[in-house]
């Protein structure tokens, strides 16, 4: 072929990829280019979004502080930043209960991974009252969590293989941040005599809390909070109360306080003391600029709440 021929060629070339591809930077399929567009249901998620994805991300929770997520419901806003997005991360196992239409629509058109859904199911729990379900509140073992935000880092390096030695270190980094996390849990967790490790709660948060640090877990409502407490739970849940003789109760920052009230109530009535030991944050992290509003801080906050208030009672 004459050089001036290949010459030809290669300007045609350079014409067609410059009319193939005429988005900005903003929006260039090649992720590679330009900051990854995350959203995230729970604030927890975009929490390790943020420490994996470092600065190559821009990520948005849906669901801001106090929020349930077991009764979000999108609004149109949620569905364009969703639509938006490149990738869209969630818990799965049914604790977006109302968002499941959405995902499975999105589903189709966009990456979303329900990072929960990737632990191996032995690892998860059952419990006969979840009806056949597992239980989604996977965040509360630290070592568990952790298993599901290896499925972030993955996706990232599959969408993003480019910067794969960024997502690395970072998850490397993270996964140490939270090794230490789950050990100081184990230590705070320690300094509670067996008998006396039993966390009463509005609803049924802290089962994996209570399997990997050996506490006993009573909730007032169900798995979900759809369903609202019945006076025979708060009556059944008195006495145990009453005859563990358990120092105090938790309400959550994500359930409103008056069925905790309710119990408090009752095991009054039964001339036994029992104080209100703090708020935990269970489904939600606390406010962006207080020590709660990130990941470690909110287990931080839930261990030294639970262990102070336990070890302040009639030990
Ligand atoms: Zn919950």
């Amino acid at each position: 072929m004459k050089p001036s021929k290949l010459l030809a060629i290669f300007f045609i070339l350079i014409l067609f990829c410059v009319f193939c591809n005429p988005q900005d930077g903003s929006t260039t399929k090649d992720l590679s280019q330009r900051k990854i567009k995350v959203v995230t249901t729970t604030g927890m998620i975009a929490d390790a979004v943020q420490n994996i994805g470092g600065e190559r991300i821009e990520v948005i929770a849906l669901m801001g502080p106090g929020v349930d997520p077991h009764l979000y419901k999108a609004s149109e806003g949620d569905v364009n930043r969703m639509s938006n997005a490149d990738i869209i991360f969630y818990n799965g196992l049914h604790l977006e209960g109302k968002m499941t239409e959405i995902f499975e629509r999105l589903r189709n058109r966009k990456t979303t991974v329900a990072i929960g859904e990737t632990i191996q199911k032995q690892d998860l729990l059952a419990p006969p009252e979840f009806e056949g379900n597992y239980d989604p509140h996977i965040w509360f073992d630290v070592s568990l969590w952790l298993k599901a935000i290896s499925a972030i880092a993955a996706t990232l390096t599959e969408m993003d293989s480019t910067h794969r030695l960024i997502y690395a270190d970072n998850f490397n980094q993270y996964g140490n941040e939270l090794t230490d996390l789950h050990h100081y849990v184990l230590e705070r967790a320690s300094q509670v005599l067996q008998d006396k490790r039993v966390l009463v709660t509005a609803h049924d948060a802290f089962n994996y809390f209570g399997r990997a640090y050996a506490f006993e877990v009573r909730g007032l409502q169900g798995i979900s909070t759809a369903t609202e407490a019945g006076t025979a739970d708060i009556q059944n849940l008195a006495e145990f109360i009453v005859s563990r003789r358990i120092p105090a109760i938790f309400v959550e920052s994500s359930v409103p306080p008056r069925s905790i009230e309710a119990l408090q109530a009752a095991v009054e009535s039964r001339k036994f003391d029992i104080r209100i030991g703090g708020n935990l944050f269970s489904d939600a992290m606390g406010d962006a600029e207080t020590s709660q509003g990130n990941y470690v801080g909110m287990v931080r906050h839930n261990i030294d709440t639970i262990v102070d208030a336990l070890l302040s009672g009639n030990q």
